[in-house]
């Protein structure tokens, strides 16, 4: 063979960097002992209602492919859960996806709106997934850095200073991973302003939405005029402890719908059917069981936080999601020096910020979703590491 790999596969494929948190799960996957603060999945199983209405699928035998946008009862369970939780109004009928996870969703809507050298503005740090998919889109990722200091909270001039005339669209993720930061009614508000002003489109990843802590979720299309400009996408991985099922959704104004929906169609057709009869009841009766684990999440947030800035790493108190992004700036070490190190000194692994993106560097990230005996544990090994730096 007188071509090397590299012949074969495109340049896109090929600029793309291995994801840098793989490096670390494999490290620690090789060892004994690790108390993982790595991994950004809940630590509890699906509710044993939500499986056994999928094992029932299974014994009725509704093993075929369901509608491209999915089964109608389930996107009208979504319609009705969108509406009760967050006022929004969306049709099942033609403004409703069913898709396999946010990922699939966050897919979709960049293909769907992004020309060959569109902009479109990730705010770091970001989950690690928006610049590549933008890149896979034929768009170009353009990153706005916010701000350990304020929380990393995205604020309007921050946008603004970065708008070219190819700017397409804007990635917002609250709360946030990796930082967990949330942004109210009145800042997104004030990014909503600048959307307008600027004609851009919104893809809101609102997959943490169901698990804030301390003031009422804002959804970003329900602020004014806003809806006719936003791809709001979400699924059931985070709030509903249901990653390995792979299933989420997009609601969006019916043109931008279906703009997704023809590419729906030719690739994945639907989202796998039994995990789909699993979320209707998810929808229908799982209110309780979210509420539980919300409030679990909570007491660990505040558990784990309070330790953190106890021992010397100071963290500002995440409003959602089940992640902690405290400063290591006072260690002198990079993040991933810092990572490395508690990884194989003390055998604890979080993830270095700079995976995030820039604006990460001089942080980690801290999963909680794990038991409180392991946190406290955590802790413990985390300050002998520091105090013998
Ligand atoms: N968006 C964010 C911000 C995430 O953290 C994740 C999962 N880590 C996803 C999307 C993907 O979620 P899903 O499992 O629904 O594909």
């Amino acid at each position: 063979m007188t071509h090397t790999t590299k012949t074969y596969v495109s340049e896109t494929v090929n600029r793309l960097q291995p994801s840098g948190i793989r490096r670390f799960f494999d490290l620690a996957a090789s060892m004994e002992g690790v108390i993982s603060l790595g991994v950004g999945e809940p630590d509890f199983v699906t509710s044993w209602s939500v499986r056994e209405a999928c094992i029932l699928s299974l014994e009725q035998g509704y093993t075929s492919y369901t509608a491209n946008a999915g089964l109608m009862e389930l996107r009208q369970e979504i319609a009705a859960y969108l509406l009760r939780k967050f006022a929004l109004e969306y049709r099942p009928e033609s403004e409703l996806l069913v898709t396999v996870g946010a990922s699939q969703a966050l897919d979709l809507a960049l293909r769907a709106i992004v020309n060959p050298g569109d902009e479109v503005i990730v705010v770091e740090p970001s989950f690690v997934s928006y610049g590549p998919l933008v890149a896979l889109a034929g768009g170009i990722p353009v990153f706005v850095r916010t701000n350990g200091a304020d929380e990393f909270k995205l604020r309007p001039s921050q946008i603004e200073q970065i708008i070219t005339p190819r700017t397409k669209a804007l990635i917002l993720c609250s709360p946030n991973n990796p930082t967990g930061t949330v942004l109210n009614r009145e800042e997104l508000a004030a990014i909503a302003h600048i959307v307008k002003k600027h004609d851009l489109l919104v893809i809101s990843d609102e997959i943490y939405a169901e698990l804030t802590y301390d003031e009422p979720y804002t959804s970003f299309p329900a602020i004014e005029e806003m809806r006719e400009r936003t791809i709001l996408v979400s699924g059931f991985s985070k709030g509903f402890a249901m990653t390995g099922w792979r299933l989420g959704f997009v609601a969006a104004p019916e043109m931008l719908l279906k703009a997704m929906l023809k590419i729906h169609q030719y690739t994945m057709m639907c989202a796998p059917t039994m995990a789909q009869y699993g979320a209707i009841e998810a929808l229908k009766n799982g209110e309780h069981d979210v509420d539980e684990m919300r409030k679990s999440y909570r007491r660990r947030r505040n558990y784990f936080v309070q330790s953190l800035n106890e021992i010397g790493l100071r963290c500002h108190l995440p409003g959602g999601a089940f992640y902690a992004f405290p400063s290591i700036q006072a260690t002198g070490l990079t993040s991933e020096q810092f990572a490395e190190r508690l990884l194989i000194e003390e055998k604890v692994a979080v993830v270095p910020g700079s995976v995030f993106g820039t604006s990460g560097e001089g942080y980690v990230r801290c999963s909680y979703a794990s038991s409180l005996e392991q946190l406290q544990e955590a802790i413990k090994r985390m300050k002998r590491f520091l105090s013998r730096l």
